[in-house]
C-alpha cells in the first residue's frame, strides 16, 4: 500500500514538472484584422491563426468575405490550401470558370496559378487559408477582380 502510493506520488510530481511542448491558440489570443484595401474587394475579416515555423513552412489564417468581397488575383510560389467552414464562396482560376464552393471543400492552388477566392455575390464565406512560404513570400498580388469578372 505504501509502495503504491510512493509511486502515485512521484508520478504526480513528475507530470507537475514536466515543460509542455505542445502549444495551444486559443481563439480571441490574437487581434482580426481588416483585409487590406489594395489586395481586397468588400469586407475582409482575417484572423491569423498561426504563423510559419522552420517545421511547417506554411501560415494559418481564417478568412471571412462578406458578401460581394473577395481578393485580387494573385498567386501562391509554394501553393496554397483552402478549407471552407462556412457559407457560400467562389473561386476561379486565371483561364477558367468560376466555381462554387461550400462548408467541407479542400481547395489546392499549386505554385504560380492566378486565382481569386471569395464570397458569391449573395452569401458570405469563411475559410481557412493554409499558405505555403518560400524564401520568406506565400503571396504575390495582382490586379483587383472587377464587378465584372466577379459576376460572369
Ligand atoms: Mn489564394
Amino acid at each position: 500500500m505504501f509502495a503504491t502510493t510512493a509511486i502515485l506520488a512521484s508520478l504526480l510530481t513528475s507530470a507537475t514538472a514536466y515543460a509542455e511542448s505542445m502549444e495551444i491558440m486559443s481563439p480571441g489570443s490574437r487581434p482580426s484584422s481588416e483585409g487590406p484595401e489594395a489586395n481586397f474587394t468588400g469586407s475582409v475579416t482575417i484572423d491569423p491563426l498561426y504563423a510559419a515555423n522552420e517545421n511547417t513552412g506554411n501560415v494559418g489564417g481564417l478568412v471571412t468575405f462578406a458578401p460581394g468581397a473577395r481578393s485580387a488575383w494573385h498567386t501562391h510560389p509554394a501553393g496554397q490550401i483552402l478549407i471552407v467552414t462556412a457559407g457560400t464562396g467562389w473561386v476561379q482560376e486565371d483561364g477558367g470558370e468560376k466555381r462554387q464552393i461550400r462548408p467541407g471543400d479542400v481547395i489546392w492552388t499549386p505554385p504560380g496559378v492566378k486565382h481569386w477566392h471569395g464570397a458569391t455575390d449573395k452569401n458570405a464565406m469563411s475559410h481557412i487559408a493554409v499558405t505555403n512560404v518560400k524564401d520568406g513570400n506565400n503571396v504575390h498580388w495582382m490586379e483587383k477582380v472587377s464587378d465584372e469578372q466577379f459576376l460572369d
